[in-house]
């Protein structure tokens, strides 16, 4: 009973659509609507199978005056003969319904990235105040503070981090979603990036007693990157591995690649929980997490991931992961070797 119900309503719901779609001039526009073009099309050999049958039957060669003889003795032919006009009416309407949709979709998400791209800048300029004011506190530039009061400033200086970093990942999604999000392409020395974000996780890999290592060939190739977006991927996929391993677990950087090839390819690999083989695709989609309930004893909302694969898209390159529930996970992210012709 509810089931009808619902199937009802959906039901008016779409004569709704049709009618408002009817009188859209839209519907009635060949050159804006293929839908329409394709009914005329769709409806054309009905008055030709028709008429054709009926002079088939009645011996009649097919010329202009035995189809008007035809239509006269027959006038239900009429309805045939308006069968391209209704089916062009009927299919441009669902043309305007298709169109209709899609335009309050691209308004919805452009609503969307508004609001975020809103609500990060209005929030970012407060913390940004909030942080420098811990750090000159905790830097004792105005009195000296007992050990109770540092740790207390510590803590809130790595929550508003935290928080700033979720700030700039929805900045980051409201760019990616009205198109703005550009990366500045150029030769980088992917060693010393790579070094660089060890370096930043090194206490981060401590605290969670994993180990961090890198295993890269000393003459890996200049790489076409943007050097600070590229930073980003491999801290989020560094952090992940700390993040999601398991006490005295590793954390393991290498590349490859060959004489010949275009690409180097990099691994990021862990000894941590793992991912289960049917949500390998899905966690590079914006806010998706394996496990949610899992995931609130991690810092983090879902966009990591999302982030990184526009980013690699942006260099032309790829990023995904291969993982074993349990054992482990390793993330490949593939850029192009530089060469000057390519910028
Ligand atoms: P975040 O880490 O902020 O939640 P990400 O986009 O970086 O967002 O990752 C999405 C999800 O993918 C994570 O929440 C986690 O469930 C899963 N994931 C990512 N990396 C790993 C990993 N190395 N090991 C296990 N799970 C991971």
């Amino acid at each position: 009973m509810r089931n009808l119900r619902v199937n009802f309503k959906s039901f008016s719901q779409i004569v709704k659509e049709f009618i408002k779609a009817l009188g859209q001039s839209r519907t009635y526009n060949l050159s804006k609507n293929w839908h329409c073009f394709f009914g005329i099309l769709w409806g054309l050999p009905v008055p030709f199978v028709t008429i054709g049958l009926d002079l088939y039957v009645s011996h009649l060669d097919f010329t202009l005056s035995n189809i008007i003889v035809i239509i006269t003795a027959h006038p239900f032919h009429s309805f045939f003969i308006l069968h391209p006009l209704l089916f062009g009416i009927v299919f441009g309407a669902m043309g305007t319904i298709r169109h209709n949709k899609e335009q309050k979709i691209r308004e919805l998400n452009r609503l969307k990235s508004n609001f975020l791209s809103m609500v990060s800048h209005e929030l970012r300029t407060p913390l940004t105040t909030i942080l420098g004011y811990i750090t000159f506190l905790r830097t004792e530039k105005v009195g000296s503070l007992n050990k109770a009061q540092k740790d207390c400033l510590e803590i809130s200086e790595a929550e508003g981090e935290l928080l700033n970093r979720l700030i700039e990942e929805l900045l980051d999604l409201s760019r990616i979603e009205s198109g703005q999000f550009r990366v500045n392409l150029e030769a980088v020395n992917i060693n010393e990036t790579i070094t660089r974000a060890i370096n930043s996780l090194r206490l981060f890999a401590n605290d969670q007693g994993v180990s961090l290592e890198s295993k890269l060939p000393k003459d890996l190739p200049l790489v076409l990157a943007d050097k600070e977006r590229i930073m980003e991927v491999i801290v989020n996929l560094i952090e992940n591995g700390i993040k999601f391993n398991k006490r005295a677990g590793q954390v393991l950087i290498t590349a490859s690649y060959g004489a010949q090839d275009n690409k180097i390819i990099f691994s990021v690999s862990d000894t941590g929980i793992g991912i289960a083989q049917g949500e390998l695709e899905k966690i590079f989609d914006s806010f998706y997490q394996v496990c949610q309930s899992r995931n609130r004893k991690y810092n983090g909302c879902g966009l990591g991931l999302a982030i990184s694969r526009t980013i690699l898209k942006l260099h032309r390159g790829n990023i995904w992961a291969e993982s074993k529930a349990g054992e482990g996970s390793t993330f490949y992210f593939e850029l192009l070797k530089y060469r000057e012709s390519e910028l």
